[in-house]
């Protein structure tokens, strides 16, 4: 998520270890109907099978796991029914500690059937009134809809973090009634953890889309919009092109995609900002600006918003850092800037100026001088308020600036952070790694032992000096760290 005018985003998770499964994974067929539109309703059901819980939680909607946008108005699940062996087993509502709405389901066993109505009516919660976040939510003749707002999920971690990250099958289809159209994945798909699903991204309705051609590449994306009301024909041909640039950058860096369709919604609102999201992510800004005027800061600023977003495709929704909670928005902010610099959408004099305000943004916060990026309170926290932001955003993206220049430096440019992002997608792609993996992954792909590295700037409270970030920003330009191949 990025908010480039107006901050903000949301979400909390905890971190800890994921426990993988030494058992076949359990499968999910879930599929989601819609009849008509004007009802704001979806049917959703979920089939599992391999269960091995008797007692399941699942988790309510909205789901706060990640980037909550919204509040639910009201009672969105309605006509919960829970199967087991031909059973109806009772789903017992609870609120956990945190305010997060549960069913508790005893008796479950391999095969468990899960159906409800949603209705969507959602208003923005209170993260997004301190923080502007903009999801059109569902309405009589269009609806943009996130995973986290739509499906209810089981629990088959050993925690909130270990049941986002299990590995599992899940295949999705969506059934729409013939008049409707569905924009942003095809009508099935597979995920391989809740994580994905619940970063899923779609719209029912009537959108404009246009393809966006990708050379050399199997996966599909397009640039959908509103209209031409909101994306002028001129507009969208801009951002095709910049998509089409972006994403290839992102394409060589990984070496793979974790989904076979990145497609970009854009619509106008306050402000430029962005959300994540599987098989779709979005972008925003606002209507005076004019996109085809490439003169101008901000959609230079917008550019670099959705290259950002779609960074996070990869990062973390295809590749999760479960011990650097620091990654998710530290790592997507160095490559938000580093390929739309390479795709050719920001120069020099951009580049340039990447840091300067980071003394600023840094060292104003004297209450965040005390936590480091590996802080599993990051979790929570992470959006919560302009400070822990500007923790995982400024201080991480500088971060993330000085270990490529470590790596470059200690290579002599022969290697970098790329080669460590391309093994570490090689390896755990639609997974997720640990700290080791990641010390193992940048010692096999570059010879650097960055132990020390981290020790110093990762798993301490100082953040990076001024001086520090400057040195490196010039030793990164020099290095080429910004350019193409
Ligand atoms: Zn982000």
């Amino acid at each position: 998520m990025r908010r480039a005018l107006l901050h903000g985003a949301g979400g909390c998770l905890l971190a800890s270890l994921l426990v993988s499964l030494a058992v076949a994974a359990p499968r999910m067929k879930v599929k989601v109907v819609v009849d008509d539109l004007a009802t704001s309703e979806l049917r959703v059901s979920i089939r599992i099978e391999g269960n091995e819980d008797s007692t399941l939680r699942l988790r309510g909607v909205p789901t706060y796991v990640d980037n909550p946008l919204a509040e639910a108005r009201g009672e969105v699940v309605r006509d919960l029914g829970v199967w087991s062996g031909g059973d109806s087993l009772v789903a017992r509502p609870e609120q956990a500690e945190d305010g997060e709405s549960l069913w508790i389901v005893r008796g479950a066993g391999d095969e468990v059937l899960i159906q409800y109505t949603l209705h969507v009516d959602y208003v923005a919660g209170e993260k997004a009134r301190n923080y502007p976040i903009h999801i059109p939510a569902m309405d009589p003749t269009r609806a943009w809809l996130t995973g986290n707002h739509v499906f209810v999920t089981p629990g088959f971690g050993a925690d909130r973090v270990g049941d986002l990250l299990t590995p599992l099958q899940i295949d999705l289809s969506f059934s729409l009634a013939d008049s409707l159209e569905l924009f942003g994945p095809p009508s099935s798909v597979r995920f391989e953890n809740l994580l994905q699903l619940l970063s899923l991204q779609f719209g029912v309705g009537e959108f404009e889309l246009t393809q966006v051609e990708l050379e050399g590449s199997q996966i599909s994306a397009a640039v959908i919009s509103n209209g031409p009301e909101e994306l002028r024909p001129a507009e969208a041909k801009v951002l095709v092109s910049a998509v089409s640039g972006m994403l290839g950058q992102c394409l060589d860096l990984f070496g793979g995609a974790p989904f076979p369709a990145v497609n970009l919604y854009t619509f106008r609102s306050n402000g430029i900002g962005g959300l994540e999201g599987a098989f779709a992510c979005q972008a925003y800004l606002p209507p005076s600006v004019d996109l085809t005027d490439r003169r101008a800061e901000k959609v230079r600023t917008f550019l670099a918003v959705v290259c950002h977003e779609l960074v996070h495709t990869w990062i973390p929704i295809g590749l999760f850092a479960v011990e650097d909670p620091w990654f998710k928005e530290g790592v997507t902010s160095y490559y938000g800037f580093v390929l739309t610099a390479r795709a050719g959408w920001i120069g020099p004099a951009e580049t340039d100026r990447l840091f300067s305000g980071y003394g600023d943004q840094v060292f104003g916060e004297v209450e965040l001088e005390a936590v480091s990026l590996s802080d599993p309170r990051i979790w929570y926290e992470e959006y919560s308020s302009e400070s822990w932001r500007r923790l995982t955003y400024d201080r991480g993206h500088a971060v993330a600036l000085l270990l490529d220049v470590h790596l470059r430096s200690e290579t002599s440019n022969r290697k970098c952070l790329d080669d460590v992002m391309r093994l570490l997608y090689a390896n755990h792609a639609g997974g997720s790694f640990t700290r080791g993996d990641l010390l193992a992954s940048i010692e096999a792909a570059t010879g650097v032992d960055s132990r020390g590295f981290f020790a110093r700037y990762v798993d301490q409270t100082a953040a990076p000096t001024v001086r520090e970030v400057d040195e490196a920003q010039r030793r990164a330009i020099k290095f080429g760290a910004y350019e193409r191949e």
